[in-house]
């Protein structure tokens, strides 16, 4: 199997046919790389904008890209079909960093072709999400890519960062530092009917503590420093997207903020729960604010 890294660039604005905002791609940039992590091929292609020609001054400042820069760019389709070629028949992961450029274009087959799936798209994978694992870098944060790079000791001499091809390079750069062919294998995604669904299924908060989907148990803390099963005093409310409580433990005397976040995701509901320790200065504010609050 070849590897071969995607990076897109786009230029956001209003589309009547898309009934709303539009992220039109304008710019293509792709990198081949080998099982054993040689660097077989560059891709570059510029795609003349249809739906608006009016780069907007994010695109603009960003990418430094100018409306005479893609005048002699091809079309979508066109960029697909040299892109498809460039590919070859050999099977191919496509690699993005994060799955953004891939809803991207999924978002541009929809528009030009009637239909999201990808063409020749037949296995994916996001690279972002694995290079992280592989950093230790921790989930709840998105690892940039520059930072990516950074982290790794990358030299970013010459390369003009959010560009199509040189980010595509520095990705790949980045794939050769952390590269692990067992793991890299098995984390590469097939790309199905189940691959859409599961890749644009969006992430839901539950907010209602009756939910079914809300496990009762899982609303139990035990205090961190003894393990018991801590009472909770008064009653959850929903704030900043997760279910709060104060609990205390009466054999230690300490009390908590206790937070417990129920996400329903494609695979399943996921949990975070989290405990922060009310100090004796703040109990004072919030017995206080209670007195404030009664009279
Ligand atoms: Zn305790």
């Amino acid at each position: 199997m070849q590897y071969v890294v995607v990076d897109l660039e786009w230029n956001g604005s209003y589309s009547k046919k898309a009934h709303g905002y539009f992220n039109e791609i304008i710019e293509v940039g792709a990198v081949k790389v080998s099982e054993d992590m040689r660097i077989l091929d560059k891709f570059q292609c510029a795609i003349r904008p249809v739906v608006s020609k009016k780069l907007s001054d994010i695109v603009t400042d960003l990418t430094n890209i100018t409306a005479e820069d893609l005048e002699d760019g091809t079309t979508f389709t066109g960029m697909v079909k040299r892109f498809t070629r460039w590919v070859g028949k050999e099977p191919t992961a496509i690699l993005t960093w994060s799955t953004t450029d891939l809803l991207v274009l999924m978002e541009n087959c929809r528009y030009f072709y009637g239909r999201q799936e990808i063409p020749t798209l037949q296995y994916y994978m996001d690279f972002q999400a694995y290079a992280q694992r592989r950093m230790e870098v921790d989930s709840s944060q998105q690892l940039g890519l520059a930072r990516a790079g950074e982290m790794l000791g990358i030299p970013e001499d010459n390369m003009s960062l959010h560009r199509a091809l040189d980010d595509s390079l520095l990705t790949a750069a980045v794939l050769q530092k952390v590269y692990d062919k067992d793991s890299f294998l098995q984390e590469i995604q097939t790309v199905d009917e189940e691959f859409y669904k599961r890749i644009t299924f969006k992430t839901v908060i539950i907010k209602d503590l009756d939910d079914p989907l809300v496990k009762r148990s899982e609303l139990c803390f035990n205090c961190p420093e003894c393990g018991q099963n801590m009472k909770r005093k008064g009653s959850w409310r929903f704030r900043s997207r997760a279910f709060c409580a104060e609990f205390s433990c009466r054999r230690c005397d300490k009390r908590y903020n206790a937070r417990a976040q129920f996400r329903q995701k494609y695979e399943g509901v996921e949990i975070r729960k989290k405990l922060s320790e009310i100090l004796p200065a703040e109990q004072e504010k919030t017995t206080e604010n209670e007195a404030v609050a009664a009279t």
